[in-house]
């Protein structure tokens, strides 16, 4: 069988180089992938752009696709899974009306509040003057959020007043975000430790998948500028048993019981972004309709199980007679960035040191990367994510970090403590 997987980035590698450890799959399709994807055995890259839907569908027909996984989730609120259904096309993934949990945040809150969900509390707005009254009634801190998607920047966590002011002015007055941007959310700060947490579902089964934690933060002891992640690991010691048996009857189940009495069935992976508040309450933060990155790439290295027959089991609706294995090592992910990068950076540049060194246990994933003739250059902000895999998370991160030293370009930077928090932990 043939799979296609639509993307380009790190998590789109990480899934690609998994579906080829299918025994079932001849090869894997990927669009349009990275340099990482082009030189990887099984797999072959096709540039067709993740938002081409009409492209996606063609290619999926003349290469006979056999199941069809969607990386990002522009294309998935855009409706790419109704299209490749509406055909009789097997594609993991929500379908548009299911993937408005990401694409829409005031339809989330609505949707959480509705159904007794914990998250925090917020109102929204269309209009700029009732949505400075309410951030000047609340005070700072104070979470500014646009509605639709906003390639991970519609969130401004406000430590003051007129930073709040000045997001929502930016957002709804001088329309910054475009339409992402004409609904805005204001809501309550919370704070607490953060956690990721993954399932695989078919609206009814749900597997969780091993947990995680990333680093959104550019530098060290988590400071500086939001990024969309410069590291993750798993497992995530903070999620015990215990606490991940909350997040299963506190939120996951029951947001996907309210998906289906709303009428919305959810297929596909939904990753929860959670705080646990210092009470211990998960509180939902945001959902996404697909994988997170970097999460996919470390919690890649650790799966065992055949992915290619989990989301076909999802599709046919058996994924109730399966399970997932993992291995119980750990596996930790530091993403290696461009210089400038979440600002602007330079392309292009020649990546040295990427054969990996002797006995490394682990993987190096491909993010912003092309071919330059033989050469692998730059092509994006996040460029790699180097995964370790260890006995322990600490294990884990000094194989990331010995292969990581050995791989540069002119320029580029990561962040030496990815993991401390859970190193602290173990402790
Ligand atoms: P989101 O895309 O909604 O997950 O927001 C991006 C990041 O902003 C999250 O990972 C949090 O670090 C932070 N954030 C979002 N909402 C809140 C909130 N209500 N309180 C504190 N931090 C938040």
């Amino acid at each position: 069988m043939k799979v296609l997987v639509v993307g380009g980035g790190g998590r789109e590698h990480a899934l690609a180089w998994k579906c080829a450890q299918s025994r079932n799959v001849t090869e894997v399709i990927v669009a349009p992938g990275n340099a990482g994807t082009a030189l990887e055995s099984k797999l072959r890259n096709v540039s067709v752009s993740a938002e081409d839907i009409d492209g996606l569908l063609d290619l999926a027909k003349t290469e006979s696709i056999g199941l069809t996984i969607i990386g990002p989730e522009a294309p998935l609120v855009a409706g790419v899974v109704d299209r490749f259904k509406e055909q009789g096309l097997a594609c993991f993934g929500p379908t548009a009306d299911a993937a408005q949990l990401e694409g829409s945040k005031a339809f989330t809150k609505e949707f959480l509040e509705r159904h007794d969900i914990p998250t925090a509390t917020y109102q929204s707005f269309t209009q700029l003057d009732p949505a400075l009254e309410f951030i000047r009634a609340q005070g700072a801190p104070i979470v500014v959020k646009a509605d639709g998607l906003a390639a991970g920047k519609g969130v401004i966590v406000a430590s003051t007043i007129e930073e709040a002011e000045r997001a929502a002015t930016d957002m709804l007055g001088e329309h910054t975000f475009g339409d992402a941007g004409n609904l805005i959310v204001v809501e309550e700060f919370l704070t607490g430790e953060e956690v990721s947490f993954i399932v695989i579902t078919d609206g009814r089964t749900i597997l969780p998948l091993a947990t995680s934690q990333d680093h959104k933060a550019r530098d060290e002891g988590d400071t500086g500028p939001n990024t969309g992640g410069m590291g993750a690991y798993s497992p995530a010691p903070i999620v015990t048993a215990e606490l991940e048996q909350r997040i299963m009857d506190e939120v996951i189940q029951p947001t996907l019981d309210g998906l289906r009495a709303d009428g919305i069935d959810y297929l596909g992976f939904l990753y929860a972004g959670l705080m646990i508040t210092t009470d211990g309450t998960p509180k939902v933060l945001e959902f996404n309709c697909r994988f997170g990155d970097p999460e996919t790439q470390p919690i890649m290295a650790r799966l065992n199980s055949d992915l290619v027959e989990l989301c076909l089991a999802a599709i046919n609706g058996n994924l109730a007679d399966k399970s997932v294995d993992w291995d119980p090592r750990a596996a930790l992910g530091v993403v290696m960035a461009a210089g400038g990068y979440p600002s602007s950076y330079r392309k292009g540049d020649a990546i040295s040191g990427l054969p990996r060194v002797i006995g490394f246990e682990g993987k190096v994933f491909h993010a912003g990367t092309a071919m330059n003739g033989d050469d692998v250059v730059t092509s994006g902000g996040r460029v790699l994510c180097v995964v370790g895999l260890g006995d322990t998370v600490a294990a884990a991160r000094d194989a990331a970090y010995a292969q990581a030293g050995q791989i540069s370009w002119d320029d580029h930077f990561f962040r030496r403590d990815i993991g401390h928090r859970a190193i602290a932990r173990d402790k």
